[in-house]
């Protein structure tokens, strides 16, 4: 399909860019890198006559630390996100998500604000964002502010941001010690496939291995990605064994609503949840004990 007559517009900041969706709004579209939105004008799924490309807004690039936490600017691409020294060494359970997403040739423009504000619901990132407590940055010439990933997302492709916001950055706080997370998610082939199902997962532990909190994330089953307070319970206060992470695992398949479609059944992907969460507890936990501050103060 063509895509219909489109204008382009190229603001150099966040005012031009709030003054042009004024100006156009319904009837235009933010742009970053395009892997989606083109996707969807192309297939009708979008019809805008405005796009405002948000890529020469040199401040919503590059990730850095904030008080041992990770800022991630929206316009950071996923090859440079995973490539980042400080995500490869404190916040390794992000890599779970980014190496299996797409191709390299998408992760090289696809970025993380619009893995996010597309709210596709088998999109990678935002499960483990969510287990890793992240928020994100809404920016508008009123003001700014901070919204937890778990209420952002209200369905399919559908937020709490207003249309005159920007997602400017990814927050994730500084891991707390004796804490872990992991990704796992099943695909029906390694490259350039989306999730059938994901499930996210993390463990705060006592120094004694049980369980002090915990986050289930599931992804690619839900209208959005959901948190399942039912699988936390089955986990806090027990000892992070098999059997907890059994019974975490059913409370993670009840609260999985997936559809059937091309991909696979509903009960196939609830059959994947149970899975899929079992193994991302098992990882949590091996990053937890493996935890530098774990390490060091054990010893
Ligand atoms: C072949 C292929 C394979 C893929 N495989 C995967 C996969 O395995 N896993 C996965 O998670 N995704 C996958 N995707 C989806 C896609 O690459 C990601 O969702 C991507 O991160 C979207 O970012 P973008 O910069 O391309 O967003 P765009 O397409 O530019 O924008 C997407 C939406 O978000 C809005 N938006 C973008 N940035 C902002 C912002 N800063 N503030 C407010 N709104 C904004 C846009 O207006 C638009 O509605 C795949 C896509 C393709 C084409």
């Amino acid at each position: 399909m063509y895509v219909t007559d489109i204008e382009v517009h190229q603001p150099m900041t966040l005012d031009e860019a709030a003054a042009e969706l004024g100006r156009y709004a319904p009837d235009a579209r933010l742009l970053a890198g395009g892997t989606d939105l083109l996707v969807d004008l192309k297939t009708g799924r979008v019809r805008v006559g405005h796009l405002i490309s948000i890529n020469r807004i040199a401040a919503l690039r590059g990730v850095t630390e904030k008080n041992g936490g990770l800022q991630i600017g929206a316009l950071t691409v996923i090859s440079q996100l995973s490539g980042t020294p400080l995500v490869r060494e404190q916040f390794a359970p992000i890599l779970d998500a980014t190496r299996e997403m797409a191709a390299p040739q998408i992760r090289n423009v696809a970025t993380v604000g619009g893995n996010i504000a597309s709210a596709v619901p088998c999109a990678d990132l935002p499960p483990i964002l969510t287990a890793l407590h992240a928020s994100v940055r809404l920016w508008s010439p009123g003001g700014e502010r901070d919204v937890l990933l778990e209420a952002f997302f209200v369905g399919p492709r559908q937020t709490v941001r207003r249309t005159a916001e920007v997602l400017t950055a990814v927050l994730v706080p500084r891991p707390a010690p004796q804490f872990g997370a992991a990704y796992a998610r099943f695909a029906l082939r390694d490259g350039n496939a989306i999730a059938v199902a994901a499930v996210a997962a993390s463990l705060l532990l006592e120094r004694d291995h049980t369980v002090r909190a915990a986050r289930i994330v599931l992804g690619a089953v839900a209208p959005v990605p959901r948190l399942v307070e039912a699988a936390a319970a089955e986990l806090r206060g027990r000892p992070a064994d098999e059997d907890a992470f059994r019974h975490a695992a059913e409370a993670a398949r009840e609260a999985a609503e997936p559809i059937s479609d091309v991909r696979g059944s509903a009960d196939f992907r609830r059959e994947l949840v149970a899975v899929l969460t079992r193994r991302a507890l098992a990882g949590a936990y091996r990053r937890a004990m493996e935890s530098q501050a774990w390490s060091s103060r054990a010893g």
